[in-house]
């Protein structure tokens, strides 16, 4: 093999193996993702935020102190501390659930699920895909949504106060 060929030959296998090396076990940090497994969120999260966050569970209509929260500030996610949600997109639903119009961007992703055998859209924190709530197209404008979240997925930080450094 000459030294062009040997070149190409390497350029191939790299592109072959580097896709396999960015999937491996430690993603934190390479695509700003916070992967740990349930058995770590069980041992750092209040029981009750654990399961809404890692098994999907919903907390009873109206038990959060948040459905309360007219300060400004910001909602960060209760697992990892991104923040997901403005308090100037926050609205009295009536539901018992704190509701939002909008999250910030790139904050939440959804995925469609069965539970309730209709479909529903499910979202959850795009870095450490914890459980948040629902979203619904029947919200207030200017987006016509409503992120039906639960409390106890969520921290809320006052204005003027410091946002917790993210969960390594
Ligand atoms: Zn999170």
């Amino acid at each position: 093999m000459d030294r062009r060929q040997s070149l190409k030959w390497l350029g191939g296998l790299s592109a072959w193996i580097l896709p396999v090396v960015a999937s491996g076990p430690s993603l934190a940090g390479t695509n700003g993702r916070l992967e740990k497994s349930k058995k770590e969120w069980r041992e750092l999260l209040p029981p009750a935020a654990y399961r809404i966050l890692f098994e999907e569970d919903t907390e009873r209509a109206g038990s959060s102190p948040l459905n309360h929260e007219k300060r400004d500030g910001t909602f960060v996610c209760a697992a990892c501390y991104l923040p997901l949600f403005d308090s100037a997109t926050k609205y009295e639903s009536g539901t018992g659930w704190p509701s939002f119009w909008q999250a910030l961007p790139e904050a939440v992703a959804t995925r469609t699920d069965f539970k309730l055998i209709l479909p529903r859209t499910e979202y959850h924190c795009s870095r450490c895909g914890g459980h948040q709530g629902h979203v619904f197209n029947d919200g207030p404008q200017p987006t016509g949504k409503r992120y039906c979240n639960n409390g106890l997925a969520l921290r809320f930080v006052v204005r003027g106060e410091t946002l917790p450094e993210l969960r390594g």
